[in-house]
């Protein structure tokens, strides 16, 4: 081991920014690495994409979280494997990184299920590229819609979000609102009561994991606010025009948003490591990687567990927290001592729908719903936010939205050269 050990954490997200903030004052040296120079806050991607908050607003450059953190340094690169005999990280572009310790904290990514055409033509929501993305095609059919009304006929307007758990009802209930608030007034000369929202889940009920009143307020709010619901439904097929569900109907459609399913992020297989459903990596009960010393993995891309054996769902406190219980167990290891075992403590979960309406299941049975659950649910996501700046500009944003009705950054921003181009399917009418 080195004089000073070398810890270097793969991803600069929720489990992983905890893991060097939680190294503060330890000796050791953390390399942060990356591939994006920024955090990514993604529980509010859908609100950049439905133009409620600027990209700005839920990221945050990662150096300038650890100005105060001497022992922390950031590298901006793509990991592409270890090197686990040698102990080594290999980045694109980059030299290797030698380790004493490695956490993979890399996140999850979006899978289909292997519907043909949905990787092609759907829209996904994991980063802060596919939300500025979204925004752009989706302010773009509006202006087309509004030069060329019979673009309403051929899908412009209508837009499927597969999927209905919190980022399909949170993202199909902000399109609504988004329609039905803004771009009436945006559009004074489209009939935009023609743009639809269809929210499409396979199950007979929405919000998976929630009580069935909570499912139940979640589908009776949407569709209040003009969400076509179709439970028990699926997407057979995505083209650049249309949808073909599996009993055979054809929707002319021009945007799909896919928010079904998740699984780990490709890293892990990258990794040569065990891993269990969904790709996740394998983990001990402490989170070290099995016959991988000094290998430990966190958040979306590791399958902890809690105490009854049941895998830890993919959500952003979990990843928080296995990143401070990794950094402690470091510092255990360099103070002599064992490690100990990851104890999950749940704080209940949230999904929001709309204006004044969300659901939320705390611990000790509490649910609320309505106006209640949404003020819980802005809260909680204003302390959870990362940076000061990014706070009071939430909130600003928030509280401007609701006392006017409007939204501010319904920007089209397409970077000039091709270099920086945005990833995202074809547009159908321009073909670019
Ligand atoms: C749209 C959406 C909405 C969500 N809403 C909620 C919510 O309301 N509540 C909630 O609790 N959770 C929510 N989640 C889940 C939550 O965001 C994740 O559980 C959390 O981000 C997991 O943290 P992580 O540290 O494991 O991964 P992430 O926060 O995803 O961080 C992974 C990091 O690894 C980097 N990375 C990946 N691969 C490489 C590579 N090869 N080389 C270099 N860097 C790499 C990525 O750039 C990223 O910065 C949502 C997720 C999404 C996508």
């Amino acid at each position: 081991m080195a004089v000073v050990p070398r810890v270097v954490v793969i991803g600069a997200g929720f489990g992983g920014l905890e893991v060097a903030r939680t190294l503060k004052g330890v000796p050791v040296e953390v390399t942060l690495v990356d591939r994006h120079n920024f955090f990514t806050f993604q529980p509010l991607l859908y609100q950049v994409a439905t133009a409620g908050l600027n990209a700005a607003d839920v990221s945050h450059v990662v150096r300038g979280l650890f100005h105060g953190q001497r022992n922390v340094a950031f590298r901006q690169a793509e990991v592409t494997g270890v090197d686990w005999a040698a102990r080594l990280v290999h980045l694109e572009g980059h030299a290797d990184l030698p380790f004493d310790h490695l956490v993979v904290a890399g996140g999850a990514t979006v899978t289909h299920f292997g519907t043909p055409g949905a990787a092609d033509h759907g829209f996904a929501l994991y980063t802060l590229e596919d939300a500025v993305t979204l925004r752009n095609h989706l302010v773009e059919r509006f202006e087309r819609a509004d030069a060329d009304p019979t673009a309403v006929d051929r899908g412009g307007l209508t837009f499927v979000v597969v999927g209905g758990g919190p980022t399909g009802v949170e993202t199909a209930g902000a399109l609504a609102e988004l329609f039905a608030m803004v771009f009436r007034k945006d559009y004074p000369a489209l009939d935009v009561s023609q743009a639809r929202v269809v929210l499409v889940e396979m199950q007979d009920h929405l919000l998976g994991p929630f009580a069935p009143s909570s499912q139940r307020h979640a589908f009776d709010t949407l569709r209040s606010r003009g969400v076509e619901v179709r439970l028990g439904a699926q997407v057979a097929s995505v083209s650049a025009e249309a949808v073909t569900f599996a009993d055979g109907e054809v929707l002319p459609c021009q945007t799909l948003i896919w928010a079904a399913g998740v699984q780990a992020n490709p890293l892990a297989t990258a990794l040569g490591v065990a891993q269990e459903r969904a790709g996740r990596i394998t983990v001990g009960a402490d989170l070290q990687i099995p016959d991988r010393p000094g290998g430990w993995a966190i958040g979306d891309i590791a399958a902890a567990h809690d105490r009854h054996g049941e895998v830890l769902p993919q959500l952003a406190p979990v990843a928080m927290q296995a990143g401070r219980h990794v950094g402690r167990q470091i510092a255990r290891l360099l103070e002599g001592r064992g490690t100990e075992a990851f104890r999950y403590r749940d704080k209940g979960t949230m999904a929001t729908i709309g204006r004044r309406a969300a659901v939320a299941e705390l611990p000790g049975r509490i649910r609320l719903r309505g106006a209640p659950a949404w003020l819980a649910w802005l809260g909680l996501h204003v302390v959870l936010l990362v940076g000061k700046r990014n706070r009071a500009s939430v909130l600003l944003n928030w509280a401007w939205n609701y006392l006017t009705w409007d939204r501010g950054p319904r920007l089209i921003l397409r970077p000039r050269t091709p270099d920086h181009r945005f990833s995202g399917p074809q547009d159908p009418d321009t073909g670019r």
